[in-house]
């Protein structure tokens, strides 16, 4: 692979070794552009103004940056010295979740502040000594003014997803802590957009800003594959699922797999054999022999599926992709336009798609702009749709045997058996085991639809807004949700630290309240606490039933979220 050389790594980007190894140990193979280019920046002690996305790799491009002169620059005292502000309680957990990981073996410990958590607890954590800490505006504020925040040793403040946090109606709250911090600082701001409000706010706040912009070329007209596209919104924990399933639903001849990491690669790998797929990794992590060796399975048609990150799939020549699939969105356009490209080759019909989470939905639009081509979001398939496809293939696999004769062995067990029984009757009873050992009838469980945005379940918002916030209709793109019919937020009082994941709470609701999991929203779990976005007019029942019975083992509290 010739352009391995170019490789831009993590090392060349100036950070500590500690950091590098922590990226490689989550299986990052090279640093997104974003990364590439804040990182250096931030480094360097530079404020900066971002434009870029969700997606796109923009936490660690603050996050490592942080880490590093965090360390570098030892600190005194107990007070915090890196603030990331976010929207949302859910990106709070998420990012401080991300500082997290990255820090291990720093020793600097990460705390999330949001609304809707108790005070109490988030004040005992302060007296501790909290280095980092990821807040919502709102929350933020409120520990500042009880005098629980120490901000007066604050060395790098990050405003995430700024523009966000104006629509937000955090305008105020930022303000207030801005004004409030010590000017000997380095800030960095991201956001997706930059309208001049936000521009007004670097302009106060920062000081001579590096602007970086991930810019996303036009790639030329003659250079955008002609391929079917196609894209699923699904929330993280059920894309091994879903992917499974599309890929059932599609029968594809060879298909190319992208992920982001190489941990992800090897998942998905296992996933796919227990779905009794061929599938092969490949990634920056294996020799070049091994490389060889599952290219050729591939090539020799031994394997239907690859599962690569870019690094390891560049300058692969593969002729025969019926599909591409992109795992996660890619992190620019180009990738994305690149990756594409391999299917659909020779003027042969190809099919993209596209996973993407919630969030990522207006990268998809950048991408269709750019492209100036369509990418057709589609649902996921249900059960019955998967049902209905598995009988077409018994289906398919007995005419075919029907057409190719070669039956007489047995013919004379059907003659006998119809001395007894109505023709029919038999060949019924025949599909039926045919079908039966197809071994297909697991994965039966139902792939809740995500919503377009988390539909302000996890939004630490103030009660005077939350009526502004709240009354805009949950917008669901795979028309699970009747336009305009009121949703309402379930509380269920058991999360991540009891072992609940999605899938426990959609079939607790669908099995107890007999609702179909068509009609669940965003299900958004945190470490004691999980939401669930029902109809309302359905809430009662739901939460009579689940008071019925028992989650993971345990009763557990189920009432109407009070954020509402
Ligand atoms: P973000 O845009 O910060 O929300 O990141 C999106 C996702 O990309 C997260 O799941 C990260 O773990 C992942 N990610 C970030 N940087 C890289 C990288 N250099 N290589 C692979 N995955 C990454």
């Amino acid at each position: 692979m010739s352009s391995r050389e170019e490789t831009l790594t993590f090392a060349d980007l100036g950070l500590q070794p500690a950091l590098v190894a922590a990226v490689t140990a989550l299986g990052y193979e090279e640093p997104t552009p974003v990364q590439r280019e804040a990182i250096p920046l931030l480094i360097e002690g530079r404020d900066l103004l971002g434009q870029a996305e969700t997606g796109t790799g923009k936490t660690a491009a603050f996050a490592l940056p942080m880490l590093h002169r965090l360390t570098e620059l030892k600190g005194t005292g107990r007070g915090t010295r890196g603030l990331v502000l976010v929207p949302t309680r859910e990106l709070a957990m998420q990012v401080a979740e991300a500082i997290h990981k990255y820090a291990k073996g720093l020793g600097l410990a990460v705390l999330p502040l949001y609304g809707g958590a108790p005070m109490h607890l988030q004040i005992r954590a302060l007296e501790r000594g909290a280095p980092i800490v990821v807040a919502t505006p709102g929350r933020a504020l409120d520990h500042l003014r009880r005098k629980t925040l120490d901000l007066d040793s604050l060395r790098m403040l990050v405003l995430d997803e700024a523009d966000e946090m104006l629509d937000m109606g955090f305008a105020d709250d930022l303000d207030a802590i801005l004004s409030g911090i010590p000017e000997e600082r380095q800030t960095a701001l991201f956001s997706a957009t930059m309208p001049s409000r936000i521009q007004a706010i670097a302009e106060r706040h920062l000081k001579s800003p590096a602007r970086v912009t991930i810019a996303r070329e036009k790639p030329a007209a003659g250079k955008i594959p002609r391929v079917r596209q196609v894209a699923y919104i699904v929330h993280r924990a059920y894309k091994p699922a879903t992917l499974a399933r599309i890929l059932d639903m599609e029968d594809p001849a060879a298909t190319l797999v992208f992920c982001r990491t190489r941990l992800e690669v090897e998942s998905l790998v296992e996933t796919f054999h227990a779905h009794g797929y061929r599938a092969e990794a490949l990634h920056g992590g294996m020799v070049q022999r091994q490389r060889d060796h599952v290219l050729g399975l591939f090539r020799a048609k031994k394997a239907d599926l690859l599962i690569a990150t870019d690094v390891a799939a560049r300058g692969l020549d593969i002729e025969h992709l019926s599909h591409v699939v992109n795992y996660d969105v890619p992190a620019s356009t180009e990738a994305y336009v690149h990756r594409i490209g391999r299917t659909g080759r020779a003027g042969r019909g190809g099919t993209a798609i596209t996973l993407a989470e919630p969030r990522e939905q207006r990268l998809l639009r950048v991408i269709e702009q750019f492209t100036r081509a369509k990418i057709e979001i589609a649902t996921v398939p249900t059960v019955a749709d998967l049902r209905a496809k598995r009988l077409d293939l018994t289906r398919a696999s007995l005419r075919e045997r029907l057409l190719a004769g070669d039956t007489d062995h047995v013919r004379v067990i059907a003659e006998s058996l119809a001395e007894e029984f109505d023709i029919v009757a038999i060949a019924t009873a025949a599909i039926a085991m045919v079908h039966a050992s197809t071994g297909t009838e697991q994965d039966e469980r139902e792939i809740p639809i995500a919503s377009n945005k988390p539909t302000g379940a996890m939004r630490d918002r103030k009660p005077a807004r939350a009526a502004k916030s709240e009354s805009a209709p949950s917008r669901d793109l795979h028309g699970g949700d009747v336009p305009g019919e009121p949703r309402v937020r379930l509380f269920v009082g058991a999360g991540r630290q009891a072992g609940i994941r999605p899938g426990d709470l959609v079939g607790a609701i669908t099995g107890e309240a007999a609702v179909p999991s068509r009609v669940l929203g965003a299900i958004e779990i945190a470490d004691k606490f999980s939401l669930v976005d029902v109809p309302a007019s359905l809430a009662e029942k739901i939460i009579a039933a689940l008071r019925q019975t028992t989650i993971r083992g345990k009763r557990v509290t189920v009432r109407h979220d009070r954020d509402e």
